[in-house]
């Protein structure tokens, strides 16, 4: 084999455990496929837009000294150094001369721990959302914040993993279980939100029902602005609280189907997470209603808050209804219960 030949299979070999090692991090998938997308060098840069002769300039957006490639925007420009010079030590004596970007994820996920390429992987992509957003008239995101963040995506992620875990040990994923009232006495409230790409609101959703399954109240709320799924679940959940407390209830089931939010207000711990410092808030308002519960709901299960939450999100709509509800989830509420419904049309 010739010479070039046998560093061509290095690099192969080198390629394929470095596939290896993105796959296996523990990181939401949206993270593993953009450095994957940015291994391959497929990422609408400018330098790749002029190559497809979509555009004249290629010229970094952001500083306007060099081509934007790849390596440029995620590690070489001023705006990505800063960046990197906020988050952990290891991954900044990585500097790398690379000309492609996988060289510099190669030495990398060579050179640092498991929680290094997390943020690796975190930082890289909000880099690149970053750039979008300046592309598209956006504010240009401190790098302080964005390295905040991306340690608090990860934190989130593995919650969320950790709880799962749990549940599949104690077998609560697997159970078949339908929407069950609340004890004798007591109402309960199941909440949910909802968002889509490209609206500018988010929809959230509320039932209360009694022990008969009689609904009590139902909810439709929006709230301007793009939360992260289990932060826009928390929010939920004050909402769904604070509609209690308007209505002066004292014995209320809180149901949910965000096992984070859930795990969040249920723990004694302070937790400095979005999450965790939103349920100090929905915490604190509970401290007012005499007797109160929180517990998980598997999704398929929370279909009638679910549904109210799409309604609000389709709608732009915020009504609350009492003693009646509207018609889009008469059919959930009425196989969940078996008492005549003051249903609205
Ligand atoms: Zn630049």
């Amino acid at each position: 084999m010739e010479a070039s030949g046998l560093a061509e299979t290095s690099i192969r070999q080198e390629n394929s455990s470095v596939w290896k090692a993105i796959w296996n991090l523990k990181v939401p998938n949206v993270e593993k496929n953009f450095l994957w997308r940015a291994c391959h060098d497929i990422l609408p840069s400018r330098v790749n837009l002029k190559k497809k002769k979509i555009i004249e300039d290629p010229s970094c957006p952001l500083c306007g000294r060099e081509q934007e490639t790849t390596v440029h925007i995620l590690w070489q420009c001023p705006s990505a150094m800063d960046a990197w010079s906020v988050g952990s030590t290891r991954l900044q004596k990585c500097q790398t001369n690379g000309l492609d970007f996988i060289q510099i994820v190669v030495e990398v996920f060579n050179k640092c721990s498991q929680e290094d390429l997390k943020m690796f992987a975190g930082i890289s992509r909000r880099l690149w959302l970053r750039r979008n957003e300046v592309v598209h008239g956006g504010v240009f995101l401190h790098p302080n914040t964005l390295v905040q963040q991306s340690a608090i995506a990860i934190q989130d992620f593995s919650k969320a993993h950790e709880v799962e875990q749990q549940c599949q040990a104690t077998g609560e994923l697997g159970m078949s279980r339908n929407w069950e009232p609340p004890e004798r006495g007591w109402v309960k409230i199941n909440w949910d939100a909802s968002c889509a790409k490209g609206k500018g609101w988010m929809g959230y959703g509320v039932l209360i029902r009694d022990d008969q399954g009689n609904v009590v109240a139902a909810k439709c709320s929006t709230m301007v602005g793009n939360l992260e799924a289990s932060v826009a679940e928390a929010r939920g959940a004050l909402l769904a609280v604070h509609l209690c407390k308007n209505l002066g209830l004292n014995w209320v089931h809180l149901e949910g189907d965000a096992q984070v939010v859930i795990k969040a207000v249920n723990s004694p711990e302070v937790d400095w997470s979005d999450v965790g410092l939103m349920a100090a808030d929905i915490k604190k308002e509970l401290q007012s209603i005499r007797h109160w519960r929180l517990s998980f709901i598997r999704r398929e299960r929370n279909s009638a808050a679910h549904t109210l939450a799409q309604l609000a999100l389709n709608n732009y709509m915020d009504q609350t209804w009492l003693n009646e509800f509207p018609a889009c989830i008469s059919q959930i509420v009425n196989t969940e219960c078996t008492t005549p419904r003051n249903v609205l049309n």
